[in-house]
């Protein structure tokens, strides 16, 4: 099939910001799988549909993560893989929210101007920003309390639930 310029899958803005933002691939697996051998015309896509692209510091974060998922998931006859897919799109989507809600000045529940971090209201893990909150530690620690994402052990220190009700 001969392929004429302008009609390459990577043209289609959509299916490009899909593959950068929502599936967090890199500029490279883009590139792989439209069988480029080179980065650069996905680069140049990226620019020219104004999709915003990642820092450096998120590309280093991104890269880490992956790498932890990675060894958490050697082996996908491992009966815990199913449970790693999950986190998968749980710390993608977390990472993606994270990018795109606007970090207010001072924190929603209890309103202190001090740093903040990015909370599920409801622990429910999507896409929508209202589900999500940013919050100071304190509050974010009492909105998981309260929520049963975490509780006290006998001696009275704090644990994460294993399995909460997301
Ligand atoms: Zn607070």
């Amino acid at each position: 099939m001969v392929k004429t310029s302008g009609t390459e899958i990577y043209d289609c803005r959509a299916w490009l910001y899909i593959q950068y933002w929502l599936l967090d691939k890199s500029l490279d697996e883009i590139a792989k799988e439209c069988n480029l051998n080179n980065k650069s015309p996905i680069w140049n896509r990226l620019k020219k549909f104004k999709i915003p692209t990642r820092s450096q510091k998120d590309v280093i974060k991104l890269e880490s993560y992956r790498k932890k998922l990675r060894k958490a998931n050697l082996g996908n006859k491992n009966p815990m893989f199913g449970k790693f897919k999950e986190n998968v799109s749980y710390g993608g989507i977390h990472w993606w929210v994270k990018r795109n809600k606007p970090k207010p000045e001072k924190c929603e529940i209890c309103n202190k101007n001090v740093k903040l971090e990015l909370s599920s209201k409801n622990h429910i893990i999507s896409r929508n920003l209202d589900d999500w909150q940013w919050v100071c530690h304190k509050c974010h620690y009492n909105h998981d309390l309260e929520k049963g994402l975490l509780n006290r052990n006998g001696k009275g220190q704090f644990n994460k639930v294993d399995n909460p009700k997301w």
